[in-house]
């Protein structure tokens, strides 16, 4: 059965939980607020299938094979505004929606939770459109997946590389068996040499997954709505982590009330939400040390953003997003002919779309407040807890001040392309 040793050991992807024959594991959130499988082992009947699906035990080299990559802008501009970048999840999802298919991705529940859910219209995927930078709760999705790949359905899947890889795990669990663990030559030939042999219940499997920089704690996304709710003397509907409200380059996080209207907006500057993402502060043990950064992944799709589209093409440069497609396999290609007619695209070298791109290949650097910052998390009132690890500084102050001034002025996109320059990041 899954025994972790360290909490990095877990992505938290539920793909042990999805699988167990004898519903004994459960997943439970940890002082943090992260899940991590908790087993019964008075029902455990140690069949072995929770080791064998799990991803992390499973996670593979960096292997080249071939690639098509592309930059993206969604045609309908209402869309392309609510995405993240450039609008890549919507145009892929489409096919799917189009042909009777559904589609899985993360979406707030009522009370802003983050969870994975599924949708079979094309306007239902405005639920899953800006990126929630908290960890979701997959749920029992990878099994409902299953049953719907049994039934002879269309499924789209998207999520954190790690999530992906649950899945994939979960739906092909590793060809060990059991005895093949104990350390007999016949058994290790067992153990090493099985060819995965493919499994056709994957053909209506579309699979979608991010650059993913690391996902913070749910419990810490609780505690930030709650200090928001005081402040504002108002009910929370809706957030936008990457609001374009100052467009693409100068994203902001957006809280929206009951009736839909902008109560909030505050720039990655400023926001304390954002800062502590960036700030590597509270993400899940596994990020820093991450077995699914790489290139060349199990996933169809590949999505993230362009920030220095001017790079590439001048034309597409306007300010309102544009993603980054990575496509890994010969379906993913057939998808991408289908879906270019609504989208404005450019091919690249794939060489070219993935250099540089450091949380495509990197773990993030620990913090070293970290363990502070969950031990004042666990008895800190949540505005206090922010305003000690995030104050309003008049150093963030001049910087959000700074940004305004140059997004009123028309030259936030060249001040940043300096910056960036300057920091070395293109
Ligand atoms: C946690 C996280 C970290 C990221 N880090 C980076 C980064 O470092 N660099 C970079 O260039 N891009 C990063 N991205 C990707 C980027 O934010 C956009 O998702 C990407 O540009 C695609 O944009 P879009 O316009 O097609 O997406 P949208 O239409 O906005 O679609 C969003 C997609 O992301 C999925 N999603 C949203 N929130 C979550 C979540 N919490 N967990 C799992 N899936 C989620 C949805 O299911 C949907 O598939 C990250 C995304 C996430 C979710
Ligand atoms: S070994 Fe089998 S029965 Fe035991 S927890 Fe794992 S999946 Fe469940
Ligand atoms: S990574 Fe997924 S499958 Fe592995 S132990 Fe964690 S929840 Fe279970
Ligand atoms: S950084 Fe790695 S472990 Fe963390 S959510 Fe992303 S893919 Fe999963």
């Amino acid at each position: 059965m899954i025994k972790l040793s360290e909490k990095t050991d877990c992505c938290g992807c539920g793909g042990c939980s999805n699988a167990c024959p004898v519903h004994c594991i459960q997943m439970k959130a940890d002082a943090e607020g992260f899940l991590y499988p908790e087993v019964d082992e008075t029902a455990c009947i140690d069949c072995g299938l929770c080791e064998r699906v799990c991803p992390v035990l499973r996670a593979g080299e960096d292997t080249p094979f071939p690639q098509a990559a592309y930059l993206l802008q969604y045609k309908n501009e209402k869309v392309r505004r609510q995405s993240t970048s450039g609008g890549a999840f919507t145009a892929i999802a489409r096919y799917v929606t189009d042909r009777g298919g559904i589609v899985y991705g993360a979406a707030f529940d009522e009370n802003l939770r983050v969870h994975h859910t599924s949708v079979t219209t094309p306007k239902g995927l405005q639920i899953f459109r800006n990126s929630k930078y908290v960890q979701s709760d997959t749920e029992k999705t990878f099994t409902e997946v299953r049953s719907h790949l049994r039934a002879g359905r269309l499924v789209c899947y998207s999520g954190t590389p790690c999530q992906i890889e649950g899945l994939l795990s979960f739906l092909e669990p590793a060809k060990v068996q059991k005895n093949a663990q104990k350390d007999t030559p016949e058994a290790s030939a067992d153990n090493m040499q099985t060819p995965e042999k493919h499994d056709p219940l994957l053909d209506n499997l579309i699979t979608v997954d991010v650059v993913c920089h690391a996902v913070p704690s749910p419990l810490v996304w609780e505690r930030y709505l709650e200090m928001q709710k005081q402040k504002l003397g108002t009910g929370i509907a809706d957030a936008r982590f990457r609001d374009k409200h100052y467009g693409y380059n100068y994203s902001t996080m957006t809280l929206l009330d009951e009736n839909g209207q902008e109560r909030y907006v505050q720039g990655i500057d400023t926001d304390q939400m954002l800062r502590a993402f960036f700030s590597d502060i509270c993400d899940r043990p596994s990020c820093y040390d991450c077995a699914f950064k790489k290139r060349y992944r199990k996933s169809d799709f590949t999505i993230w953003d362009c920030y220095p589209v001017y790079a590439f093409d001048k034309k597409l440069d306007d300010d309102k997003g544009t993603s980054r497609v990575l496509i890994h396999t010969q379906k993913g290609r057939l998808i991408f002919d289908e879906i270019r007619q609504r989208c404005k695209v450019l091919e690249v070298d794939p060489d070219r779309l993935t250099a540089g791109v450091k949380e495509m290949f990197h773990s993030v650097s620990g913090n070293p407040r970290r363990e502070e910052f969950f031990e004042d998390a666990a008895c800190m009132e949540s505005q206090a807890l922010f305003n000690k690890y995030f104050p309003m500084t008049a150093k963030v102050k001049l910087e959000r001040t700074a940004r305004l001034f140059c997004y009123r002025t028309g030259i936030y996109a060249v001040a940043k392309r300096a910056a960036r320059k300057i920091l070395k990041k293109d």
